[in-house]
């Protein structure tokens, strides 16, 4: 089995759990998690995500962007420095992450942080577009302005929509622009029916496994750090799921992974 972790903060892990990264990802390969895509929230962190995939080449990938929940913080500074970076085109640097919209915190909707978050949002599409990236979205009750925003500046490379949450059609017209929808920890909650039958129905090609560790805890670890490994976890609440075997399944996720992000 071979898994690729397509959304992580570990920077994050490694600072909550103090572990050495090389403990982290052994703990990850001895699961089958070859890979994995470590994706930014904030300019202060690109530097950091950068050298950690220097030192683990042949494990991970990573990508840079201005998550929307730091709205508040970024500049425009840091949207040149972004820019600085993807043209230097490091082979690694495999995707514009993490970017998107947040509708599920009061705080940042104000007129001015929602024009912030979309101009921010728009920006940074347009980059993925210049530097043919695919972008890695992160997007809480906001997948229609979502689609929106990614209707109108079309990413060659498209990407995925992140820990995804939400019913068939949202996610269907998602996957009709060539997006792809990111499995998490979600679906191994019986109360998430919804985003379980979504997951269930939509076609296997256009999945992708992911942890969001730190964040997302799979079912039975709450209240500890998520890691890579427990992607296994996913994977079999996925297996449930679905109709097709576990070996096309871990395959296609696998194909499809890397062709998206190296
Ligand atoms: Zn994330």
């Amino acid at each position: 089995m071979a898994f690729f972790d397509t959304h992580t903060h570990l920077d994050y892990l490694q600072k909550t759990t103090n572990q050495p990264l090389a403990n982290l990802i052994e703990n990850a390969t001895a699961v089958g998690v070859e890979r994995i895509l470590i994706v930014a929230v904030q300019q202060q962190d690109f530097k950091t995500i950068e050298k950690m995939t220097a030192l683990f080449p042949e494990n991970l990938r990573y990508g840079l962007g201005l998550h929307p929940l730091y709205i508040r913080q970024h500049q425009q500074a840091d949207l040149d420095c972004l820019e600085d970076l993807l043209k230097q085109k490091n082979a690694y640097l495999t995707a514009v992450a993490e970017i998107g919209l947040e509708r599920a915190v009061p705080d940042l909707l104000s007129d001015e942080l929602w024009r912030k978050q979309c101009d921010f949002l728009d920006a940074q599409l347009q980059l993925a577009k210049q530097y043919n990236l695919p972008v890695n979205l992160h997007s809480r009750k906001s997948h229609d302005q979502l689609f929106t925003f990614l209707k109108r500046i079309q990413v060659p490379k498209c990407g995925v929509v992140h820990g995804f949450a939400g019913s068939y059609d949202q996610a269907k017209r998602f996957v009709d622009l060539g997006y792809r929808i990111g499995v998490g920890g979600t679906i191994s909650y019986e109360r998430a029916n919804k985003t379980r039958q979504t997951i269930a129905k939509l076609p296997l090609d256009s999945l992708l496994l992911e942890t969001d560790s730190p964040d997302m805890p799979v079912f039975g670890f709450q209240g500890e750090p998520n890691r890579p490994e427990r992607i296994a976890n996913v994977f079999q609440h996925l297996c449930e799921l679905r109709k097709e075997s576990p070996e096309i399944i871990q395959e296609t996720i696998w194909r499809n992974s890397v062709g998206l992000f190296g």
